[in-house]
């Protein structure tokens, strides 16, 4: 059966369409009134619930999903689009529906491709709630709560910081795995493994089922349970970031083995990372690895970020959400971080480390733009016994990019008597990747998950450029299950119509050459 026998897909019409969601709202009694309105809607109006898809569209970010029912427009998500895109102000400055109509907005985790356009919807006129777990209400908090620093740039900004602080009032966390009402749909959160609070969303309506992946964790992670598996929908949207690829094999002794050897030729070792997930798996792991005897015992372990500090204590926090071997881990030291060793504002302190015991600093941010990273770089650069280790995708033309590509010298920009100055380094010090801290599922995975449904409606594959979203539909499709990779602004009423799921076809053995592009 081919796609448009069982979908109505009227991307053609898009603009038609984003003048009927504009425009809707403001003249809703009369939109389709024959002779009122010229507007023609693109789909029969009774026809729900309808799903367009506003990002994360053959892409990696800017996740944002228009649902249609006949009770009114509902919203999952609505993240940044990233840097690295063309263009990706106007992107961002683009919500092709009107926020005011949208009855309510469900949040599948505190992620920037997630979140990070919440404070425009509100600037725009959206006042329902915002959906989501308890622990996403605190990491939300965390990323929106702190002023920015101030800067030059004298473009209008998104939004203010106080657009940002008036959104966190409309959050409302509901607990996971409890069937609850969000406005006049009925929704449960389950456990996506993916960051703290991570959550594949069900959602009830129209007498359908659809599920709303996220991001979806690796079933092996450190700290946190492996994904819920569900067993049936009519509809399920998931990520496919890392493509068809089979599950890596994570080897955390031999990255201990290399922290190992930077220390005992008596080097330091800095590890730049991003505040949220990926900084607490990197902690974790070190004490595991100090634990086991990998990494030598009391070396210590410098963390000057005060949003790192701040995520770790919300990680402490939820030990509900902990794995089996963090409960205990917790139980016994009282923090997932103990040996994290953080002074408030006193980055300082930590520079004068440099050169004295052999030590490891982990330190936003992750592509040594900002923060206290450079500054560690800067003052360990001359010394070839210290290594940088970069566990995080790297945006093109950011020093972490430009140190792997090998580039010499390279330009940081650090505090020099209190003024921000750009620097030129030549690193002497020893520089690589270090993999295996990823936050998503490999398409492996994602597949066996698949393939565990009872029955399953259409698959839509989101969060992934487009070789691997398109790639994840084809294997999914010889799988018997109808698969699809929208675009932009297309637009599927939601069939009934489920298949039960053949088993996961053979993939091929590569892994992803270099983290991907939202691997936070
Ligand atoms: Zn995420
Ligand atoms: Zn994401």
């Amino acid at each position: 059966m081919s796609t448009t026998d069982k979908w109505l897909n009227p991307s053609a019409r898009t603009s038609s369409r984003r003048d009927f969601l504009q425009l809707a709202t403001a003249a809703p009694a009369l939109a389709w009134l024959p002779g009122l309105s010229t507007l023609a809607p693109p789909a029969p109006l009774n026809d729900y619930p309808r799903l367009t898809f506003y990002g994360a569209t053959r892409q990696v970010s800017g996740s944002c999903h228009l649902l249609e029912t006949s009770h009114g427009l509902y919203v999952v998500d609505c993240g940044l689009f990233a840097p690295d895109i063309e263009n990706p102000e106007k992107e961002n400055e683009d919500i092709p529906f009107n926020p005011k109509e949208v009855k309510a907005l469900i949040l599948t985790h505190a992620h920037a491709d997630h979140h990070g356009r919440l404070p425009l919807l509100y600037k725009r006129g959206f006042r329902g709630k915002i959906y989501c777990t308890d622990a996403t209400r605190d990491l939300t908090n965390l990323a929106f709560s702190t002023p920015p620093p101030s800067s030059d740039d004298e473009r209008d900004p998104l939004f203010t910081f106080a657009d940002g602080e008036a959104m966190l009032k409309q959050l409302h966390a509901v607990p996971y795995n409890k069937k609850v009402n969000a406005g006049k749909l009925t929704v449960r959160f389950t456990d996506a493994g993916h960051i703290l609070g991570s959550a594949m969303v069900e959602v009830w309506v129209d007498n359908r089922k659809i599920i709303f992946g996220g991001d979806m964790g690796p079933d092996n992670s450190p700290i946190l349970h492996a994904p819920t598996q569900l067993y049936g929908a009519d509809c399920v949207l998931l990520e496919s970031t890392y493509g068809a690829a089979k599950r890596p094999q994570i080897d955390y002794d031999e990255f201990g083995r290399r922290v190992a050897a930077v220390l005992e030729r008596g080097g330091d070792v800095l590890m730049p990372t991003f505040a949220l997930h990926k900084s607490q798996l990197i902690i974790f792991t070190l004490q595991r690895l100090i634990q086991q005897g990998v990494i030598p015992a009391n070396v210590p372990i410098y963390c000057d970020s005060s949003s790192v500090h701040k995520a770790n204590l919300i990680y402490d926090a939820y030990k509900d959400y902990h794995d089996e071997e963090a409960r205990e881990f917790i139980k016994k030291h009282g923090s997932l971080f103990y040996m994290a060793k953080y002074r408030e504002g006193r980055a300082a302190d930590f520079l004068k480390a440099h050169g004295g015991t052999p030590s490891i600093f982990v330190s936003t941010s992750g592509m040594l733009a900002f923060a206290a990273s450079p500054r560690h770089l800067h003052a360990m650069a001359n010394n070839p016994k210290n290594a940088v280790l970069i566990p995080g995708y790297q945006a093109p033309n950011t020093v972490g990019r430009l140190l792997l590509d090998g580039k010499s010298p390279v330009t940081v920009n650090i505090p020099l008597n209190d003024r921000p100055t750009d620097v030129k380094i030549t690193p002497k010090l020893e520089i690589d990747r270090v993999s295996g801290f990823s936050s998503h599922a490999s398409g492996e995975q994602i597949l066996e998950w698949i393939s565990k449904f009872e029955e399953i409606g259409t698959v839509f594959f989101l969060h992934g450029d487009e070789e691997r979203s398109t790639e994840m539909a084809k294997r999914a499709s010889e799988m018997g299950v109808e698969s699809i990779a929208p675009k932009r602004d297309d637009t599927f009423t939601v069939k009934n119509d489920r298949q039960t799921p053949g088993p996961v076809p053979e993939l091929e053995k590569r892994q992803p050459a270099a983290p991907a592009a939202v691997d936070q």
